[in-house]
């Protein structure tokens, strides 16, 4: 079977389409490119296009004859949303809303969405359980509530059959080391941390140290990438096998603060992070941990990755390689892997 996936040369969205080839699916790629890389689409077609162009996700669905999709695409900074809101009502509602209509009109029964944990806002519960009010603090997350929202109100009327993954704090790369996180500009955590040890950075900023929290850092539930993309094939096989749609949160149930993962990419590189103190990031809740049980209940998830150390490792390995075949001589992402 064919399965279509928006954002499939991203991050999450490719280590997902790597592991739906291996499992007998053929990942079809819609991406602009604008944050996702080509050279990490490598497992099927890939359309590059937005899904602001309706003609193109209709030809698409015309020409490859998929039976799910898997929708990714998006804009997925924070702070970003934060000063740019229309680029996120825009990027995540209406574009998607684009990209219903046209599964819709073709039949298209089941899509996975990918969803965060930043609808919740700032938790009144911790672990946070996924029938917990929803009430985000940032454009980034009222524009995937929202969504989460049209899948409602659309199954009711269309009979579309629907996955939210409420995704936590995802990080590290794939263990074989084909893919791995590459944001321009970097925001993320333990990419952060990396290029500070490898040097590739001055130092690092720790956002905030004066939460309520033991070292008065930010605390998230960060969880490997490579389990990410596993619950999206066993959400797709939930639906496929005639599960009831619903939203089900992905992460382990264990947080770790801005300074434990620093002092983890210090164990795990054998390097120093320089780092330096500073305000709280607008947007940033305190503490992000996921009450992980529907995950396992429903799609027999398990997290197998996403020890603290696992996913400082597959990182460091991702990006220490990348110094290392730069400084054999130029080996890049685009000719190398
Ligand atoms: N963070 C930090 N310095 C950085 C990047 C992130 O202190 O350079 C903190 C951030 O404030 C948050 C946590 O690390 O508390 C995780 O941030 P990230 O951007 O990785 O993910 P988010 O939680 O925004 O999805």
């Amino acid at each position: 079977m064919k399965i279509l996936i928006t954002g499939g040369a991203g991050y999450i969205g490719s280590h997902t389409a790597k592991l739906l080839s291996h499992c007998s699916l053929i990942p079809v790629v819609v991406d602009d490119l604008s944050t996702g890389h080509r050279w990490a689409a490598k497992w099927g077609p890939i359309v590059e296009g937005n899904l602001a162009d309706t003609g193109l996700i209709r030809q698409v669905l015309a020409t490859h004859k998929v039976g799910a999709a898997i929708h990714f695409a998006a804009s997925a900074y924070v702070g970003e949303s934060m000063e740019d809101p229309r680029k996120y009502f825009r990027n995540n509602v209406i574009n998607t809303l684009n990209l219903l209509d046209a599964l819709i009109d073709a039949g298209l029964a089941y899509v996975v969405f990918s969803s965060t944990c930043a609808t919740y806002g700032t938790p009144a519960e911790m672990p946070i359980p996924e029938n917990h009010i929803q009430d985000p603090i940032n454009p980034y997350g009222e524009s995937k509530r929202f969504v989460e929202r049209v899948l409602h109100w659309y199954g009711r009327a269309y009979g579309l059959k629907w996955v939210a993954l409420r995704y936590f704090n995802a990080a590290g790369a794939d263990p074989e080391g084909e893919i791995g996180e590459e944001h321009d500009p970097e925001t993320h955590m333990v990419p952060i941390a990396i290029q500070a040890a490898l040097g590739k950075r001055p130092y690092m900023e720790v956002f905030g140290t004066d939460y309520p929290t033991p070292d008065g850092t930010a605390i998230r539930d960060y969880t490997h990438v490579t389990d990410l993309a596993r619950a999206h094939l066993l959400a797709l096989r939930y639906l496929l096998g005639g599960g009831k749609s619903t939203a089900v949160n992905l992460g382990t149930g264990n947080g770790h603060s801005v300074r434990k993962v620093i002092r983890a990419v210090e164990r795990v590189s054998g390097r120093r992070v320089p780092v330096r103190e500073a305000a709280r990031r607008p947007g940033d809740p305190p503490v992000l941990v996921a009450d992980s049980g529907k995950a396992c209940q429903l799609l027999g998830w398990q997290p197998q990755f996403s020890s603290l150390d696992a996913i400082v490792e597959t990182a460091w390995n991702w990006h220490s390689r990348e110094t290392k075949a730069h400084s054999m001589g130029g080996l890049t992402r685009g000719n190398g892997r």
